[in-house]
């Protein structure tokens, strides 16, 4: 039977990048049955919410989504539809995986490491105002229950996929009541996982030690903000944008993305890397348990990376279209 999948497919470079994966998995083995939900720019441009209530409705009703990349207006306009969803759908832990991939030569040799973001809270609550007209304020959102459930997530997955060390990442030495429920939750739930090697880090020596000792780290956990600038950094450590994958997963629900923003600048050239999009996609096929054609894809990418096929952003020429129909024949 086809699994049903909720399809977003974005704004700016995001529907050339669905296309890419729809190219690919249409020869792949594996029966989707898409479902097109409507957020983003679009939905504005017709009067619309930017994330409309049938979204999130159908989006919770089949339970699984991928989602292409939508545009905030920055500094002004609407709210974020990235957070938006992810509040809406309480798809509390944002996963990346960061590993050296085939093909892609990096500095960082041997990377292979897994970024766990809380999703629904600090910085990113968006409750902000002028207190007088020259002084903002920003609202920091931390609950015990928030930290919990993505600290618990993270060794959870620890414990599954035979990880050994998770690694706690905060600001507890300056925000010493936010961070530091945050830091006492990790250490509180650690103990529940004696197996598991628990470790912390100041988010500052956190970027430094990746740069420098990426081996050493294994799972890291940490907040929202935290975990939005860890994750562009450990994707450039990868390779870049273009190739770093995501998932957010919530209670019966899970919606996978890629990393990477909206890229307007690129938006119509079938120049981006369609990677990141591609490996949220096989995210996706694992959570669905379609673990043989998830291997397929991954190796066909990989196959296609090695024989020197890339797009701009790894040094190549392949545009969008063109990369996906070779990663498409590796799998034929
Ligand atoms: P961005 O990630 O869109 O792009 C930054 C740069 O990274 C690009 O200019 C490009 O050089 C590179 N890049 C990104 N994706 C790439 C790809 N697939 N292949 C090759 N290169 C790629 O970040 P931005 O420019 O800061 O943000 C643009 C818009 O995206 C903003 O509106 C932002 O709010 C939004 N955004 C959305 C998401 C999301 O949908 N989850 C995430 C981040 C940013």
């Amino acid at each position: 039977m086809a699994h049903k999948v909720c399809l977003i497919r974005g704004d700016g470079t995001g529907p050339e990048l669905v296309q890419a994966v729809e190219t690919v998995f249409k020869v792949a083995k594996v029966d989707i049955d898409w479902i097109e939900v409507q957020a983003g720019l679009k939905c504005v441009e017709a009067g619309k919410p930017i994330v409309p209530k049938e979204t999130i409705e159908k989006i919770k009703e089949v339970g699984v989504g991928l989602k292409a990349p939508l545009t905030t207006p920055i500094g002004t306009g609407s709210v974020s539809p990235n957070v938006t969803l992810r509040k809406r759908l309480d798809l509390y832990a944002c996963v990346r995986p960061i590993r050296s991939l085939p093909g892609v030569p990096t500095p960082f040799d041997g990377l292979d490491l897994v970024i766990f973001r809380e999703n629904t809270e600090d910085l990113y609550a968006q409750i902000e105002y002028m207190v007088t007209p020259t002084v903002a304020q920003s609202i920091k959102i931390i609950s015990e229950f928030g930290s919990e459930r993505i600290v618990r997530a993270a060794f959870e997955y620890a414990k599954k996929h035979g990880r050994k060390k998770v690694t706690c990442v905060h600001k507890a030495n300056i925000m010493k009541i936010a961070d530091g429920l945050f830091l006492r939750t990790f250490r509180r739930v650690a103990e529940m996982y004696p197996e598991i090697e628990a470790t912390d880090n100041i988010v500052d020596n956190q970027c430094m030690q990746l740069v420098q000792y990426w081996k050493k780290y294994d799972v890291l956990v940490m907040s929202n903000l935290y975990g939005d600038i860890l994750s562009d950094l450990a994707a450039g450590m990868m390779g870049g944008l273009g190739v770093a994958p995501g998932a957010n997963y919530g209670e019966g629900c899970a919606v996978f993305e890629a990393v990477h923003g909206s890229a307007p600048k690129y938006a119509g050239l079938n120049k981006v890397n369609p990677t990141a999009l591609l490996l949220s996609a096989t995210l996706m096929l694992d959570h669905l348990g379609e673990v043989q054609a998830q291997k397929d894809i991954e190796g066909a990418l990989s196959a296609t990376l090695s024989k020197g096929v890339k797009t701009y952003d790894l040094g190549g020429t392949a545009g969008t279209q063109e990369f996906a129909e070779a990663v498409a024949s590796e799998l034929k």
